[in-house]
Protein backbone atom coordinates (compact mmCIF):
# COMPACT_ATOMS: atom_id res chain seq x y z
CA UNK A 1 0.00 0.00 0.00
CA UNK A 2 1.33 3.31 -1.17
CA UNK A 3 1.74 5.99 1.72
CA UNK A 4 0.88 9.28 1.82
CA UNK A 5 3.52 12.05 3.23
CA UNK A 6 1.14 14.76 3.57
CA UNK A 7 -0.81 14.57 7.06
CA UNK A 8 2.11 12.75 8.54
CA UNK A 9 3.56 14.25 11.46
CA UNK A 10 7.38 14.35 12.55
CA UNK A 11 6.38 10.48 14.84
CA UNK A 12 5.19 9.37 12.30
CA UNK A 13 7.38 10.01 9.68
CA UNK A 14 10.00 9.43 12.02
CA UNK A 15 8.50 5.98 12.36
CA UNK A 16 8.72 5.39 8.49
CA UNK A 17 12.17 6.46 8.37
CA UNK A 18 13.19 3.47 11.63
CA UNK A 19 11.39 1.09 8.89
CA UNK A 20 13.41 2.38 6.24
CA UNK A 21 16.55 2.05 8.33
CA UNK A 22 17.75 5.55 8.09
CA UNK A 23 18.14 8.01 11.07
CA UNK A 24 15.67 10.29 13.01
CA UNK A 25 17.12 13.32 11.01
CA UNK A 26 15.97 12.25 7.66
CA UNK A 27 11.88 12.27 9.02
CA UNK A 28 12.69 15.81 10.09
CA UNK A 29 14.31 16.97 6.64
CA UNK A 30 11.62 15.10 4.99
CA UNK A 31 8.99 16.93 7.34
CA UNK A 32 10.79 20.27 5.65
CA UNK A 33 9.93 19.21 2.62
CA UNK A 34 6.39 19.05 3.18
CA UNK A 35 5.23 21.46 5.82
CA UNK A 36 7.56 24.51 4.99
CA UNK A 37 8.91 24.15 1.47
CA UNK A 38 6.31 22.32 0.42
CA UNK A 39 7.17 20.55 -2.68
CA UNK A 40 5.40 18.52 -5.56
CA UNK A 41 8.50 15.51 -5.86
CA UNK A 42 10.04 13.30 -4.01
CA UNK A 43 12.82 14.10 -6.42
CA UNK A 44 12.86 18.22 -5.14
CA UNK A 45 14.09 16.43 -2.04
CA UNK A 46 17.14 17.26 -2.82
CA UNK A 47 19.15 17.03 0.84
CA UNK A 48 18.09 13.19 0.72
CA UNK A 49 20.34 10.63 -1.04
CA UNK A 50 18.89 9.66 -4.23
CA UNK A 51 19.22 5.44 -3.47
CA UNK A 52 16.94 6.79 -0.04
CA UNK A 53 14.62 9.08 -2.62
CA UNK A 54 14.19 6.17 -4.64
CA UNK A 55 13.20 3.41 -2.15
CA UNK A 56 10.92 6.49 -0.52
CA UNK A 57 9.34 7.17 -4.44
CA UNK A 58 8.32 3.15 -4.08
CA UNK A 59 6.53 3.56 -0.34
CA UNK A 60 5.25 6.43 -0.91
CA UNK A 61 3.47 9.46 -2.79
CA UNK A 62 3.14 13.32 -1.10
CA UNK A 63 -0.17 13.27 -1.87
CA UNK A 64 -3.49 12.04 -3.45
CA UNK A 65 -5.45 15.26 -3.62
CA UNK A 66 -5.70 17.48 -6.85
CA UNK A 67 -6.41 20.59 -8.14
CA UNK A 68 -9.52 20.34 -10.24
CA UNK A 69 -9.84 23.96 -10.88
CA UNK A 70 -8.15 26.94 -9.90
CA UNK A 71 -9.22 30.61 -10.81
CA UNK A 72 -7.16 33.89 -10.54
CA UNK A 73 -9.69 36.87 -9.41
CA UNK A 74 -8.44 40.30 -10.75
CA UNK A 75 -7.93 41.15 -7.08
CA UNK A 76 -5.01 38.31 -6.95
CA UNK A 77 -7.16 36.50 -4.51
CA UNK A 78 -7.25 32.47 -5.93
CA UNK A 79 -9.61 29.89 -5.95
CA UNK A 80 -8.71 26.34 -5.66
CA UNK A 81 -11.74 23.25 -6.41
CA UNK A 82 -10.03 20.31 -4.48
CA UNK A 83 -10.71 16.92 -5.16
CA UNK A 84 -9.97 14.32 -3.08
CA UNK A 85 -9.27 10.33 -3.77
CA UNK A 86 -13.31 9.26 -3.36
CA UNK A 87 -14.40 11.74 -6.15
CA UNK A 88 -15.30 14.67 -3.47
CA UNK A 89 -14.82 18.42 -3.92
CA UNK A 90 -14.03 21.31 -1.50
CA UNK A 91 -13.24 24.69 -2.48
CA UNK A 92 -10.02 26.38 -0.66
CA UNK A 93 -9.45 30.43 -1.10
CA UNK A 94 -6.26 31.87 -1.03
CA UNK A 95 -6.73 35.58 -0.27
CA UNK A 96 -3.51 38.18 0.01
CA UNK A 97 -4.07 41.73 1.29
CA UNK A 98 -1.96 44.03 -0.50
CA UNK A 99 -0.89 46.24 2.72
CA UNK A 100 -0.08 42.99 4.89
CA UNK A 101 2.79 40.62 4.46
CA UNK A 102 0.00 37.63 5.06
CA UNK A 103 -1.83 34.91 2.83
CA UNK A 104 -4.54 33.43 4.35
CA UNK A 105 -6.48 30.60 3.71
CA UNK A 106 -10.09 30.16 3.91
CA UNK A 107 -10.44 26.34 4.60
CA UNK A 108 -13.50 24.08 3.90
CA UNK A 109 -14.55 21.86 7.08
CA UNK A 110 -17.26 19.96 5.76
CA UNK A 111 -18.08 18.68 1.82
CA UNK A 112 -21.58 20.94 1.90
CA UNK A 113 -23.10 21.98 5.12
CA UNK A 114 -26.29 20.87 6.78
CA UNK A 115 -27.68 24.64 8.48
CA UNK A 116 -28.90 25.33 5.32
CA UNK A 117 -28.91 29.46 5.84
CA UNK A 118 -31.25 30.85 3.35
CA UNK A 119 -28.21 33.23 1.78
CA UNK A 120 -25.63 30.82 1.62
CA UNK A 121 -24.17 28.97 -1.74
CA UNK A 122 -23.40 25.99 0.30
CA UNK A 123 -26.12 25.52 2.20
CA UNK A 124 -28.01 24.62 -0.82
CA UNK A 125 -25.74 21.59 -1.60
CA UNK A 126 -26.82 20.17 1.77
CA UNK A 127 -24.41 17.93 3.58
CA UNK A 128 -22.61 15.45 2.55
CA UNK A 129 -20.00 14.36 4.28
CA UNK A 130 -17.10 15.79 6.92
CA UNK A 131 -13.83 16.09 6.08
CA UNK A 132 -10.62 14.11 7.78
CA UNK A 133 -8.25 16.53 9.35
CA UNK A 134 -6.31 15.27 6.75
CA UNK A 135 -8.29 16.17 4.59
CA UNK A 136 -8.27 19.58 5.83
CA UNK A 137 -4.27 20.47 6.14
CA UNK A 138 -4.26 19.17 2.15
CA UNK A 139 -6.02 22.20 1.39
CA UNK A 140 -3.05 24.33 2.57
CA UNK A 141 -0.71 22.24 1.42
CA UNK A 142 -2.38 22.63 -1.92
CA UNK A 143 -1.92 25.68 -2.07
CA UNK A 144 1.64 26.15 -0.89
CA UNK A 145 2.90 23.33 -2.91
CA UNK A 146 0.73 25.07 -6.13
CA UNK A 147 2.21 28.67 -5.35
CA UNK A 148 5.45 27.94 -3.99
CA UNK A 149 4.27 30.62 -0.97
CA UNK A 150 3.87 29.66 2.83
CA UNK A 151 0.28 30.40 5.01
CA UNK A 152 0.58 32.31 7.97
CA UNK A 153 -3.22 32.86 8.62
CA UNK A 154 -6.15 30.32 8.33
CA UNK A 155 -10.14 31.70 8.69
CA UNK A 156 -12.26 28.21 8.77
CA UNK A 157 -14.64 29.92 6.55
CA UNK A 158 -14.87 28.13 3.81
CA UNK A 159 -17.77 25.40 3.29
CA UNK A 160 -19.59 23.85 6.06
CA UNK A 161 -19.86 24.24 9.81
CA UNK A 162 -17.03 23.78 11.40
CA UNK A 163 -18.48 23.00 14.82
CA UNK A 164 -20.62 20.10 13.67
CA UNK A 165 -17.39 18.25 12.38
CA UNK A 166 -14.79 19.72 15.76
CA UNK A 167 -13.19 16.67 16.66
CA UNK A 168 -11.21 17.09 13.15
CA UNK A 169 -11.33 20.71 13.36
CA UNK A 170 -9.42 20.78 16.87
CA UNK A 171 -6.83 17.95 14.99
CA UNK A 172 -5.95 20.12 11.94
CA UNK A 173 -5.51 23.09 14.19
CA UNK A 174 -2.95 21.20 16.24
CA UNK A 175 -1.92 20.31 12.91
CA UNK A 176 -1.45 24.06 11.95
CA UNK A 177 0.23 25.05 15.34
CA UNK A 178 2.94 21.91 15.52
CA UNK A 179 3.69 21.17 11.80
CA UNK A 180 2.81 24.34 10.16
CA UNK A 181 4.05 27.04 12.73
CA UNK A 182 1.02 28.51 12.24
CA UNK A 183 0.24 30.36 15.62
CA UNK A 184 -3.35 29.65 17.13
CA UNK A 185 -4.28 33.25 17.48
CA UNK A 186 -3.53 33.62 13.56
CA UNK A 187 -6.51 31.13 12.86
CA UNK A 188 -10.12 31.88 13.06
CA UNK A 189 -13.15 29.42 13.40
CA UNK A 190 -16.35 30.64 12.37
CA UNK A 191 -19.31 28.80 13.18
CA UNK A 192 -23.41 29.92 12.71
CA UNK A 193 -23.80 29.12 16.73
CA UNK A 194 -23.72 25.45 17.86
CA UNK A 195 -24.26 25.79 21.72
CA UNK A 196 -22.68 23.25 22.91
CA UNK A 197 -19.76 23.14 20.61
CA UNK A 198 -19.41 26.49 21.97
CA UNK A 199 -19.37 25.25 25.57
CA UNK A 200 -17.36 22.25 24.81
CA UNK A 201 -14.48 24.52 22.90
CA UNK A 202 -14.92 27.08 25.81
CA UNK A 203 -13.10 24.02 27.51
CA UNK A 204 -10.03 24.05 25.77
CA UNK A 205 -9.45 27.24 26.41
CA UNK A 206 -8.70 27.84 23.01
CA UNK A 207 -6.35 30.38 21.76
CA UNK A 208 -7.67 30.93 18.37
CA UNK A 209 -10.34 33.75 17.63
CA UNK A 210 -13.85 32.48 17.48
CA UNK A 211 -16.10 34.07 14.89
CA UNK A 212 -19.80 34.31 15.71
CA UNK A 213 -22.17 34.51 12.33
CA UNK A 214 -24.91 36.78 13.78
CA UNK A 215 -26.39 38.17 11.30
CA UNK A 216 -29.46 39.33 12.84
CA UNK A 217 -30.31 41.57 15.66
CA UNK A 218 -33.28 39.57 16.76
CA UNK A 219 -34.71 36.48 17.16
CA UNK A 220 -37.47 37.16 14.53
CA UNK A 221 -35.27 38.37 11.96
CA UNK A 222 -32.57 35.67 12.41
CA UNK A 223 -34.78 32.91 12.16
CA UNK A 224 -35.76 34.21 8.48
CA UNK A 225 -32.12 33.76 7.45
CA UNK A 226 -31.11 30.97 9.67
CA UNK A 227 -33.43 28.15 10.54
CA UNK A 228 -30.60 27.04 13.47
CA UNK A 229 -32.23 30.15 15.64
CA UNK A 230 -35.28 27.63 15.95
CA UNK A 231 -32.85 25.16 17.32
CA UNK A 232 -30.05 27.55 18.94
CA UNK A 233 -31.43 31.11 19.92
CA UNK A 234 -29.80 34.62 19.94
CA UNK A 235 -30.54 34.61 23.43
CA UNK A 236 -29.08 31.71 24.72
CA UNK A 237 -26.47 32.18 22.23
CA UNK A 238 -25.65 35.54 24.22
CA UNK A 239 -25.85 33.07 27.43
CA UNK A 240 -23.18 30.87 25.83
CA UNK A 241 -20.93 33.73 24.33
CA UNK A 242 -20.59 35.39 27.93
CA UNK A 243 -19.31 32.08 29.53
CA UNK A 244 -16.99 31.37 27.04
CA UNK A 245 -15.33 34.73 27.02
CA UNK A 246 -15.28 34.34 30.46
CA UNK A 247 -13.38 31.28 30.72
CA UNK A 248 -11.35 31.44 27.53
CA UNK A 249 -10.37 35.40 28.10
CA UNK A 250 -10.67 36.13 24.37
CA UNK A 251 -12.23 38.70 22.54
CA UNK A 252 -15.03 36.90 20.11
CA UNK A 253 -15.48 38.62 16.59
CA UNK A 254 -19.27 39.31 15.57
CA UNK A 255 -20.08 38.54 11.65
CA UNK A 256 -23.14 40.74 10.04
CA UNK A 257 -24.51 40.26 6.87
CA UNK A 258 -25.30 43.66 5.34
CA UNK A 259 -28.88 42.89 3.60
CA UNK A 260 -30.44 45.67 2.03
CA UNK A 261 -33.32 46.97 3.45
CA UNK A 262 -33.51 43.80 6.21
CA UNK A 263 -31.04 43.72 8.98
CA UNK A 264 -29.37 46.95 7.58
CA UNK A 265 -31.55 49.84 9.41
CA UNK A 266 -31.05 51.96 12.15
CA UNK A 267 -32.99 50.01 14.83
CA UNK A 268 -31.62 46.88 13.96
CA UNK A 269 -28.03 49.19 14.30
CA UNK A 270 -29.35 49.98 17.67
CA UNK A 271 -30.89 46.91 18.79
CA UNK A 272 -27.34 45.05 18.21
CA UNK A 273 -25.75 47.46 19.79
CA UNK A 274 -27.86 46.61 23.07
CA UNK A 275 -27.35 42.83 22.55
CA UNK A 276 -23.46 43.26 22.01
CA UNK A 277 -23.35 45.30 25.16
CA UNK A 278 -21.76 42.75 27.78
CA UNK A 279 -20.17 41.13 25.09
CA UNK A 280 -16.21 41.45 24.37
CA UNK A 281 -15.91 41.81 20.74
CA UNK A 282 -14.99 43.29 17.33
CA UNK A 283 -17.47 43.15 14.44
CA UNK A 284 -17.14 42.43 11.26
CA UNK A 285 -19.98 43.53 8.86
CA UNK A 286 -20.29 41.68 5.62
CA UNK A 287 -21.75 43.32 2.38
CA UNK A 288 -24.06 40.44 0.88
CA UNK A 289 -22.57 38.65 -1.74
CA UNK A 290 -25.19 37.54 -4.33
CA UNK A 291 -25.91 33.96 -4.82
CA UNK A 292 -28.57 32.94 -7.37
CA UNK A 293 -31.77 32.32 -6.64
CA UNK A 294 -31.85 34.41 -3.43
CA UNK A 295 -34.47 37.73 -3.32
CA UNK A 296 -31.52 39.01 -0.79
CA UNK A 297 -29.80 42.45 -2.00
CA UNK A 298 -26.26 43.77 -0.71
CA UNK A 299 -26.94 47.24 1.50
CA UNK A 300 -25.76 50.05 0.47
CA UNK A 301 -22.51 51.84 1.40
CA UNK A 302 -24.17 54.83 3.15
CA UNK A 303 -25.99 52.17 5.27
CA UNK A 304 -23.29 50.47 5.87
CA UNK A 305 -21.92 53.59 7.04
CA UNK A 306 -24.51 54.66 9.15
CA UNK A 307 -24.66 51.15 10.84
CA UNK A 308 -20.96 50.92 11.59
CA UNK A 309 -21.25 54.27 12.98
CA UNK A 310 -23.94 53.68 15.61
CA UNK A 311 -21.94 50.04 16.98
CA UNK A 312 -18.61 52.73 16.92
CA UNK A 313 -20.82 55.10 19.15
CA UNK A 314 -21.73 51.97 21.41
CA UNK A 315 -17.68 51.50 21.81
CA UNK A 316 -16.95 48.48 19.82
CA UNK A 317 -14.05 48.04 16.94
CA UNK A 318 -16.13 48.04 13.76
CA UNK A 319 -14.87 47.37 10.62
CA UNK A 320 -16.24 46.32 6.98
CA UNK A 321 -14.79 43.09 5.73
CA UNK A 322 -13.46 43.95 1.93
CA UNK A 323 -15.10 41.78 -0.76
CA UNK A 324 -12.24 39.25 -2.28
CA UNK A 325 -12.65 36.99 -5.15
CA UNK A 326 -15.99 38.41 -6.12
CA UNK A 327 -15.69 37.93 -9.87
CA UNK A 328 -14.61 33.88 -9.33
CA UNK A 329 -17.54 33.07 -6.94
CA UNK A 330 -14.77 33.18 -4.59
CA UNK A 331 -16.27 35.55 -2.15
CA UNK A 332 -17.85 34.64 1.44
CA UNK A 333 -21.34 32.62 1.00
CA UNK A 334 -20.20 31.68 -2.80
CA UNK A 335 -18.61 28.32 -2.36
CA UNK A 336 -20.76 25.60 -3.17
CA UNK A 337 -18.26 22.85 -4.95
CA UNK A 338 -19.24 22.88 -8.22
CA UNK A 339 -16.76 22.73 -11.40
CA UNK A 340 -17.55 25.88 -13.09
N1 LIG B 1 -20.38 27.80 8.43
C1 LIG B 1 -19.63 28.80 9.06
C2 LIG B 1 -18.39 29.21 8.30
C3 LIG B 1 -18.49 29.39 6.80
S1 LIG B 1 -19.30 30.78 6.15
C4 LIG B 1 -20.49 30.00 9.37
O1 LIG B 1 -21.58 30.09 8.84
O2 LIG B 1 -20.05 30.83 10.18
C5 LIG B 1 -18.24 32.19 6.44
C6 LIG B 1 -19.03 33.49 6.60
O3 LIG B 1 -19.62 33.89 5.35
C7 LIG B 1 -20.18 33.36 7.59
O4 LIG B 1 -20.26 34.46 8.44
C8 LIG B 1 -21.36 33.29 6.66
O5 LIG B 1 -22.54 33.61 7.32
C9 LIG B 1 -20.96 34.27 5.58
N2 LIG B 1 -21.77 34.17 4.35
C10 LIG B 1 -22.45 33.11 3.89
N3 LIG B 1 -23.13 33.45 2.75
C11 LIG B 1 -22.85 34.75 2.50
C12 LIG B 1 -23.20 35.66 1.46
N4 LIG B 1 -23.99 35.30 0.46
N5 LIG B 1 -22.71 36.92 1.53
C13 LIG B 1 -21.88 37.29 2.54
N6 LIG B 1 -21.49 36.48 3.53
C14 LIG B 1 -21.98 35.22 3.52
FE1 LIG C 1 -23.43 26.41 6.45
FE2 LIG C 1 -22.11 28.65 7.18
FE3 LIG C 1 -23.34 28.47 4.76
FE4 LIG C 1 -24.81 28.64 6.99
S1 LIG C 1 -23.39 30.19 6.19
S2 LIG C 1 -25.16 27.20 5.27
S3 LIG C 1 -23.57 27.46 8.43
S4 LIG C 1 -21.60 27.26 5.46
Amino acid sequence: MCIVLSGMNLNELEDLAAEMKASKFRAKQIHNWIYSKSVDSIDEMTNLAKDFREELKSRAVITKTKIKTKQVSSDGTIKYLIEYPDGECVETVLMRFDNRANLTACVSSQVGCAVNCSFCATGKRGFIRNLTYKEIIEQVLTIQRDTGLKVTNIVFMGQGEPLLNLENVLKALNLFNTDFQIGARRITISTSGIIPKIKELAKTELQSTLAISLHASNHKLRAELMPIENKYNIDELKKALVEYIEKTGRRITIEYIMIKGFNDTIECAKELAIYLKDIKCNINLIPYNSVDDTKFKKSSNNDIMKFKYILEHSGKKVTVRLERGADIDAACGQLRGRII
